[in-house]
């Protein structure tokens, strides 16, 4: 069994864990950030970001986290290609485990993100960014003057067909039941938007395709059994996002969704520990706030590691 002592130990590689990773190391401390089993995090699964300031021109995902994840390690931070299995807050130094790799640490920033829930339909993966989204603020600008369709019930939901709604020329809201679990100002928000037109009770079962992308939504009454299909040019699946915080649920308080809670910052209840980016932000979920909680934990990580030398 290999053994690891680290001042900060950063658990993900999107835009929160390597902004961390570059203030912690840039601040002289001994850093390793561990990558898990998406290295860079969700932005490598898109195509063109356009809102990531200082750009001139887009840049895909992969081509920003790869030049991120560089960068971090010029600042002598060490990207560690494992996945933490377990670990243990309640000792000090903080421990964590990446099977049977023990790592000691002065401080954890955990930056390990959240999965946006898919429906599972078929091709899934293959159309996602080719017409299949979970992010409007995202891929809704590749949408303007077209028409678009956004599943869900929630809040979520509300806000993407809302936001949709000042760019495509249609948007389509298609929920599974007649209740809603939106909040009623978001319902009816929603309902008395004039571009948006709302198909219940409907499941998306199928897409269709040309060679742009998606042309279209199979849809399935759900009372009926009766099939219909829709033509848009983009689905967005806004059913909820699962927050990566499994491992930590021993030692750390999350909030009904499993988002981590934190206060002051960054800071969990555990001294030490800090969660930064989406695994503690279910509000914004971009990559720029994600990096901005990134670099707050990293000066957190500093003051508490020097604090406690
Ligand atoms: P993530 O990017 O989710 O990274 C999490 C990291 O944690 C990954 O490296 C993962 O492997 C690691 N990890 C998880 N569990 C473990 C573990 N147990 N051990 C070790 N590592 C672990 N935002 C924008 O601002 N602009 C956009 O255009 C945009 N487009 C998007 C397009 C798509 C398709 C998606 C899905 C999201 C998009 N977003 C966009 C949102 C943005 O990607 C997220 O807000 C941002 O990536 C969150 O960063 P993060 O660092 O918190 O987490
Ligand atoms: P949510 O409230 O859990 O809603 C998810 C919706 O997706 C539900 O309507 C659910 O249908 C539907 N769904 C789930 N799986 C599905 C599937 N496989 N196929 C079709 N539909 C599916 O999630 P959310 O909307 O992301 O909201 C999460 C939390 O964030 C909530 O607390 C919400 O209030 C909050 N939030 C707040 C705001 C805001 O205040 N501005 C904005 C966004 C989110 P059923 O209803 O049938 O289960």
């Amino acid at each position: 069994m290999s053994k690891t002592l680290n001042d900060v130990t950063v658990i993900g590689t999107g835009p929160a864990g390597l902004t961390a990773a570059i203030y912690a190391a840039r601040g002289g401390l001994k850093t390793e950030v561990y990558a898990g089993l998406q290295h860079g995090g969700q932005l490598t699964t898109t195509s063109d970001i356009e809102n990531w300031p200082g750009l001139l021109e887009p840049v895909t995902g992969l081509k920003l986290m790869t030049d991120m994840a560089g960068q971090t390690e010029k600042m002598g931070a060490k990207v560690v290609y494992e996945e933490i299995t377990k670990v243990d807050f309640k000792s000090k130094p903080l421990k964590l485990w990446a099977g049977d790799h023990l790592i000691e640490s002065k401080a954890v920033i955990i930056a390990t993100g959240a999965t946006a829930k898919t429906i599972g339909l078929p091709r899934e993966g293959e159309f996602m960014g080719r017409g299949l989204s979970t992010c409007a603020t995202c891929d809704g600008f590749f949408y303007r003057g077209k028409v678009a369709a956004v599943v869900g019930g929630g809040d979520s939901a509300m806000e993407e067909a809302n936001y949709l709604s000042k760019l495509c020329s249609k948007v389509y809201l298609i929920h599974r039941r007649p209740v809603f679990k939106a909040s009623n100002t978001m319902l009816e928000r929603t309902k008395k938007n004039p571009k948006i037109e709302m198909l219940v009770p409907f499941q998306v079962v199928d897409f269709k395709t040309n060679d742009h992308g998606v042309s279209g939504a199979v849809l399935k009454n759900d009372e009926t059994g009766a099939t219909r299909e829709l033509a848009i040019d983009g689905l967005f699946m806004a059913i909820g996002h699962r927050p990566n915080s499994q491992v930590f649920k021993d030692f750390l308080s999350t909030d009904e969704n499993g988002y981590i809670k934190v206060t002051n910052f960054t800071a969990t209840e555990v001294p030490g520990v800090f969660a930064a980016g989406d695994i503690a932000d279910h509000t914004f979920r971009q990559a720029i706030t994600a990096a901005g909680m990134g670099c707050q934990a990293g000066m957190q990580a500093i003051r508490y590691v020097e604090e406690h030398e």
